[in-house]
This record gives C-alpha cells, sequence and structure tokens, in this order.
C-alpha cells in the first residue's frame, strides 16, 4: 500500500499553537466522541495536511449544549465587552495574517496573496461590527395612551448555527460570527470539510482573545457525515437561527429540514452573474473590472461574472484584448510569488469545469485561450469562449471556476433581458459611459449587489446577499446586525 503524502504546515506557520485538529466545544479542544478523524487534502499536491475531527450528531448537540449555556451569560454582556473582545480578536487576526494565509493557502489553493486579502478582508467585519456592537439601540415610540410608554427592544435571537463554504474559509465566518457576538448571540460552527483548519485557528485566536468558554464552538466534518452532524442543530429548539454560504442545492434543503424549528434563516446562496460591456465602455476599464471579479480565487466566487455579455460592435476588440490579458496569467503552486491562478479545490470542481467548457465546445463555441482539460492535478488554465449562447450549460449553471465565455448582444434590451434570464440574483455588473443608460440599466437588474462600471463590490460597510434563487438575508452594514437580532415591543401602562 502507497503512504500518503504529507505536507508540513506546521514547519510554515509562526506560531504552532494556530494549528490544531480538534473540536473547540466549551472552552475545551476535544476529539470527536466516535475518535474518528478525516484527512484534509492540499489541493496543490494532494497531499495530507492533518486528520481532523469527524464529528457526528454527538459532538454537534454538545456544541449547542454549551453554546445555549454560554448564551444565557453572554447575551447579558455589555455592549462594550462585547466590542472590547471582537477588538481583540480582530487585532490577533491582524498580528496573525501571515499564518492564517499559509493555513488558508495549505487547504484551500488559493494564491498566498489572495489569502492575505481575505484575512484583511475578512477582518475588517470584525472591526465593522465591534464598532456597530456600541450602537445598538431601540427606539421610544410616539405616545398614544396617556400615561403609557411603549418602547421597542433589540435583543439577541440566541443560538446561532453557521455553516460555511470553503471558497472564502475565512471572510465567510468572519462575517457571520462577528455580527452574531456583537449581537449577543452564541454560534455553534461547521466549516465545510475541505477547509476546517482556518475556522480551527479562527476559534484558537477567539480563545487568545478571551472569549467565554461556549461563545464561540467549532466541530469539524467529513462531506459524509455534515448532515449528520447538522442536522442536530437542525431539530435543536434552541439553535434559533442557522446563517448558511453556499450552493442553492443544499440551502433549500436546510430550509426545509429547518422548518419544523421554526428557525431564522439567513441564505447567502449560488450566483451566475451577467457582466454587460456596452458598446460606449471604456474597455481597458471593463476589462480590469472583468479579470477583478471573474478571476478573484480561480472563478471560484459567488460574484464572479459567469456569463460576460459583449456588445456586438465592439466584441472582437474586446475579445482579442481580453485574450492577451487572460493567457498570460501564471497557474502554478499557490506559495510561489507571481502565482495569480492556484489549483482548483477539488476533483469534482475540474469535472464540472472541463464538462462546461467541452460542452461549449460541442455546441459551436470557440477556445480563444485555455484547454478544454485540466493541465495537471486539480490546475486548469483559464479559458476564454467565444460565441456562447444561452444553450449551453455554462449559460444556466454556474461554472465555478476559470471560464470566461463571450455572449453577443445587439441592444440593450436583449442585454438586460439575457442577464436577468435566470433563477439567480446575486451580482450583476455593467459598463457604460452613458449616465441615462446607468440609470436605465440598474433599475432593472435583478440582483442584489450591482457593480457599474466596479468589478471588485464588497465591503464591511455594504449589504451583500441576493434575491431570487441566491438567498435572502444581508451580511456586513449595519443591515448584517439586524439578522442576528430580534425585536420586542414592551408597553408599560398605568404609569400616571
Ligand atoms: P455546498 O456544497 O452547498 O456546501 C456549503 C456548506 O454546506 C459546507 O460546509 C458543506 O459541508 C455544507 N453542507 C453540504 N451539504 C449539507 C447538508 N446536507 N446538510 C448540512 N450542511 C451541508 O457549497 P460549496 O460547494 O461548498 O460552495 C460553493 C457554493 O457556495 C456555490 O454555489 C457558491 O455560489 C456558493 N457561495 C455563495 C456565497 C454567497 O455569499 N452567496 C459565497 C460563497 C459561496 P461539506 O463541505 O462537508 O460538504
Amino acid at each position: 500500500m502507497s503512504k500518503t503524502k504529507q505536507f508540513d504546515l506546521a514547519s510554515l506557520l509562526s506560531e504552532p499553537l494556530l494549528l490544531n485538529t480538534k473540536n473547540y466545544i466549551n472552552g475545551k479542544w476535544q476529539k470527536a466522541v466516535s475518535q474518528q478523524t478525516y484527512e484534509v487534502i492540499n489541493p496543490a499536491s494532494g497531499a495530507s495536511i492533518a486528520g481532523v475531527a469527524n464529528s457526528d450528531a454527538i459532538d454537534a448537540a454538545n456544541a449547542a449544549r454549551s453554546a445555549k449555556k454560554a448564551f444565557a451569560s453572554w447575551q447579558l454582556t455589555t455592549h462594550r465587552e462585547r466590542a472590547n473582545l471582537l477588538e481583540k480578536w480582530h487585532q490577533l487576526i491582524i498580528e496573525h495574517t501571515d499564518d492564517l494565509a499559509c493555513i488558508m493557502t495549505s487547504e484551500q489553493g488559493k494564491p498566498l496573496a489572495e489569502a492575505k486579502a481575505e484575512v484583511g478582508y475578512g477582518a475588517s467585519y470584525v472591526k465593522w461590527f465591534a464598532q456597530l456592537a456600541m450602537q445598538l439601540r431601540g427606539d421610544i415610540l410616539p405616545n398614544s395612551v396617556p400615561g403609557r410608554l411603549q418602547t421597542v427592544e433589540k435583543r439577541p435571537v440566541g443560538v446561532v448555527a453557521v455553516i460555511t463554504p470553503w471558497n472564502f474559509p475565512f471572510a465567510m465566518l468572519a462575517r457571520k460570527i462577528a455580527p452574531a457576538l456583537a449581537a449577543g448571540c452564541t454560534v455553534v460552527v461547521k466549516p465545510a470539510e475541505d477547509t476546517p483548519l482556518t475556522a480551527l485557528a479562527m476559534a484558537k485566536l477567539a480563545e487568545m482573545a478571551g472569549f467565554p468558554d461556549g461563545v464561540i464552538n467549532v466541530v469539524a466534518a467529513s462531506r459524509e457525515q455534515t448532515a449528520i452532524a447538522v442536522d442536530a442543530w437542525l431539530k435543536d429548539v434552541h439553535v434559533k437561527k442557522l446563517s448558511f454560504t453556499g450552493s442553492t442545492q443544499v440551502g433549500r434543503y436546510l430550509a426545509e429540514r429547518a422548518a419544523s424549528s421554526l428557525k431564522k434563516l439567513s441564505l447567502e446562496l449560488g450566483g451566475n452573474a451577467p457582466f454587460i460591456v456596452f458598446e460606449d465602455s471604456d474597455i481597458d476599464a471593463a476589462i480590469t473590472g472583468l479579470m477583478a471579479a471573474k478571476l478573484r480565487n480561480g472563478g471560484q466566487t459567488c460574484v464572479c461574472p459567469n456569463r460576460i455579455y459583449v456588445a456586438n460592435a465592439i466584441y472582437d476588440e474586446f475579445a482579442s484584448r481580453l485574450v492577451d490579458k487572460v493567457a498570460a496569467l501564471k497557474v502554478a503552486d499557490p506559495f510561489d510569488d507571481d502565482t495569480q491562478i492556484g489549483p482548483m479545490i477539488n476533483q469534482k470542481a475540474i469535472d464540472k469545469i472541463s464538462g462546461h467548457v467541452k460542452d461549449a465546445e460541442a455546441q459551436g463555441g470557440i477556445i480563444l485561450c485555455g484547454n478544454i482539460e485540466p493541465r495537471e492535478g486539480l490546475f486548469f488554465e483559464p479559458v476564454v469562449i467565444a460565441e456562447a449562447h444561452n444553450k449551453m450549460a455554462l449559460f444556466s449553471e454556474e461554472t465555478f471556476g476559470p471560464v470566461l465565455p463571450l455572449f453577443r448582444f445587439s441592444s440593450e434590451e436583449e442585454a438586460i433581458e439575457e442577464a436577468n434570464n435566470t433563477e439567480y440574483g446575486l451580482a450583476a455588473y455593467f459598463y457604460t459611459q452613458d449616465h441615462r443608460r446607468i440609470h436605465r440599466v440598474k433599475a432593472q437588474l435583478q440582483a442584489g449587489v450591482i457593480g457599474v462600471n466596479e468589478g471588485a463590490v464588497a465591503s464591511e460597510v455594504a449589504p451583500f446577499g441576493g434575491v431570487k434563487a441566491s438567498g435572502y438575508g444581508r451580511e456586513g452594514s449595519h443591515y448584517g446586525l439586524d439578522d442576528f437580532l430580534q425585536i420586542t415591543y414592551v408597553c408599560e401602562g398605568n404609569l400616571y
């Protein structure tokens, strides 16, 4: 039997305490009760990084019990106390950026520079919600009856279950956990199978920051055990809210399962973003925006443009200038300094990407650069496809990889109709220099996030979330705090 290759992550870290493989429950690092582990794999080499706790329903239930117990006192902490702890967590995250980025790149495969940028981006949410914790307040309502005081209190919803995908292992957690804690909730977290080490490192930093036991709990699980573990939370009436980021298919399933205990839900689901380039665009700016929006994280981003609509009048010029940029990208080991695209996350992702490209080619698409097959292992060179049309699989399905299909359009109406011709509604982008067109087009696009002459739209101050099958709820901004609060109306009568 061949020995599995090992990836020595510990030797890359300046703070070895950040490498954890056990669950974090009630302030203790614990093996799964079953003693089972599963292997976390480095996607660039296929080597094993670590054996991590493979939790089941018992571990998940233990985590929920711990979060419920901690909630009793955490909800009563002062806003200043929560803000201070979040500030301290933020400071530790920033201090350990390089280690966190190393852990993330090892298990997720994004280029190291992107991983560092993700730590900074995720940390900005922690800082933001630390500040918002100090601004939580209710209302005094207009007085309608003499001797009556009517007030509104905003209270934490309770224990929150947090489930996140592998593509942004740090930021997705930061923008859920930070508002939950700022609101006074406690959390039970289940990171993606592929990327538990980043989540466990975040928990370690939270422990170092001094959060009380049970306020943050993290359980890891393999794909086979995930549904079993999470089901313990879905059935638990003490888990009051589910905050999920992932595919629409799993989001629908979770919403159905959570219905019996009437949980509050935030669902950040799949996307199929259009990117429209009108004939009056600044083409250089549009290409820069497209490269930023599409190729970050190798195209494995929910807001990635999946369908690029280019006006007939500039189609050929746009395609040729785009190909010059895309063909020059370096696809290589994510720890190499100048790598721009690392490996895809796993074989299933490669099969989907390759399947979409082959299907497009079979249906008349012209491959302008890149290849229909992966280069080696999980590496896939970016592909630009001309003459894309809406019978291709990549029109209706999220490719989640470095594939840039160029669709033609001949009128504004056609571009808008085709852009909206999808069940999804997460992000949409368009480029034009005509200010009347800006107002017309943005008013008609069906998306929760719209980029106008801008490809990098996410920010901690802005509400992020979708419409249609891309889900509901918002993350970031002050709206992102509301999702973790409930409103209590208090009516005091006969005061005078
Ligand atoms: P996924 O398969 O839906 O998984 C997301 C999370 O759900 C993972 O932690 C996964 O655990 C867990 N999960 C899967 N099946 C489950 C079940 N039956 N019960 C409970 N939990 C379950 O999505 P993915 O492939 O990891 O991520 C890619 C998708 O996420 C894309 O569709 C992308 O657009 C979307 N996404 C959306 C946003 C947004 O903000 N809207 C952001 C990023 C990504 P395992 O890993 O163990 O399977």
